[in-house]
């Protein structure tokens, strides 16, 4: 098999390699979020990414996500800068309430040059539900009225699109003469971003410019144990002899799995074979480490790949990481029988079975005592699959036989399959804890493939 802990030096989450699709003249968009919260870090930006991945879903590629203090010129600023980008679609999140300070409207209103005007129907419809909050909110009648009269401003031509709270949001289409794109503007909290999403895409300025779009014909290929760096060299190889400008290409490392994802355009026949070109040299060079064509996280797959079995666990150094991912899906119960965490050596040895002598001669971390975790956690359940880990996670307690990052993996099957590893993993406490877990799920999968090794006799 591959060499999962191969993938060193590689930090989580970065992303590179994206080549133009804009090639194809489809739509681009710009995504605003504003909140000086969002700023100052105190608020994590929920809805960039959101809408960013519902755009994507619908085709449209976004080319700018931008944050924004409240500050009326940033958004101006942003929305300009936007404008000038040529995106065809911006989306604002945020600063649409009833207080001076939610600006989103009059800029938007200023920026496209229509001037805000009362929407009746909207009045009454925000009237009726700031009313039930008015109480509550302890304010006076006058108060009430402006606050009301603030959230029913439309810049003219603009679509309302009815409030999942109080606010409710704006589909501006591009102005008439100049041109530009059309805006999107939503409140901030994300329940009401999500909740008011689909009336926004069914309103007319919305339909008109995601008309034009052609959902992407896209391809997820995701590996483990293979380096982004070797990724990226076939990637260089294969653009030698083709094409690839027609194809975006993203490569992110998620959860020590490196992620492919290719998109192109769907009419496209060139595109269409520099994705074949990629994939099948992909396949051609690391088509082991290649677990999922689909985009399949290992945690759907082994939700998959475990359903008629009984599985078991036996952790040390990732005290129980494994059974909570196990477990997290709804639905494990189905094969998911239990887990030890023997963190001690008299866990290992009274709750699993582990000899103290085995433990005494090989140490606590070693292939010997592993093995003998999983037989104990294969039996103690009755599990027909079962997987050990034990490892010096650090940052203290290595040796030069066993340094930081040496962790010991068993899976073993109740009809004398075994897989077995011991690498040494890269990275700090937390790392190693994560990624044994995710080498473990890996082990799992490969045994349950097929791929586990006959038991020695
Ligand atoms: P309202 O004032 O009616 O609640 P609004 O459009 O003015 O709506 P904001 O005042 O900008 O919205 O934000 C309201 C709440 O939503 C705040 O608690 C804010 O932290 C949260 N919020 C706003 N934008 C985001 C975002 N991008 N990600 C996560 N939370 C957000």
């Amino acid at each position: 098999m591959a060499d999962e802990g191969r993938d060193e030096g590689h930090s989580e989450g970065h992303s590179e390699g994206h080549s133009a699709v804009g090639a194809d003249g489809g739509v681009r968009a710009g995504i605003v979020a504003t909140g000086s919260e969002l700023l100052t870090g105190r608020v994590t930006d929920r809805n960039g990414p959101w809408v960013a991945e519902q755009l994507g879903e619908l085709g449209v590629e976004v080319s700018h996500l931008v944050l924004v203090g409240d500050r009326g010129e940033d958004m101006a600023a942003a929305l300009r800068f936007l404008a000038d980008d040529g995106v065809d679609l911006v989306v604002t999140t945020g600063g649409l309430g009833p207080t001076a300070d939610d600006l989103t409207a009059e800029v938007v209103a200023a920026e496209t040059d229509r001037p805000l005007e009362l929407d009746e129907h909207m009045e009454k419809i925000v009237g009726d539900i700031i009313a039930k909050f008015a109480d509550r909110l302890r304010w006076d009648a006058d108060a009430l009225a402006a606050a009301n009269r603030k959230q029913a401003m439309v810049p003219r031509g603009a679509t309302p699109i009815r409030p999942a709270g109080t606010a409710p949001g704006l589909a501006v289409p591009p102005h008439p003469e100049r041109g530009g794109p059309t805006v999107l503007v939503l409140p901030g909290p994300p329940r009401e971003v999500r909740a008011m999403w689909d009336e926004a895409l069914a309103s007319e300025p919305l339909r008109a410019v995601l008309a034009r779009t052609a959902p992407y014909t896209e391809t997820h290929l995701r590996l483990f144990g293979v380096p982004e760096s070797e990724i990226a060299a076939t990637l260089r190889d294969v653009g030698e002899h083709t094409d690839l400008a027609p194809l975006e290409i993203t490569t992110c490392l998620r959860d020590f799995t490196l992620e492919v994802d290719l998109r192109h355009a769907p009419a496209s026949t060139p595109a269409a074979s520099a994705r074949d070109a990629v994939v099948s040299e992909i396949e051609r060079r690391h088509g082991r480490a290649v677990f999922s064509r689909t985009g399949q996280t290992i945690d759907e797959l082994l939700f998959d790949l475990l359903d008629g079995q009984v599985v078991a666990t036996a952790e040390s150094c990732t005290g129980g990481l494994l059974a909570g991912r196990l477990t997290a899906p709804a639905g494990a119960s189905a094969h998911v029988a239990g887990g030890v965490v023997s963190y001690s050596n008299d866990a290992k040895a009274d709750l699993l079975g582990v000899p103290r002598e085995l433990i005494e001669a090989h140490g606590a971390v070693s292939p010997q005592v592993a093995e003998a975790m999983a037989d104990g956690a294969l039996a103690r359940f009755g599990a027909t699959i079962a997987v050990s880990i034990t490892g010096v996670a650090g940052p203290g307690g290595g040796t030069e036989a066993k340094p930081v990052g040496y962790v010991c993996f068993c899976v073993r099957t109740s009809d004398g399959r075994t897989l077995a590893r011991d690498p040494v993993l890269p990275g700090e406490r937390g790392d190693i804890r994560e990624r044994s877990v995710v080498l473990a799920m890996h082990l799992l999968r490969r045994v349950l493939t097929g791929r586990g090794e006959p038991a020695p006799v």
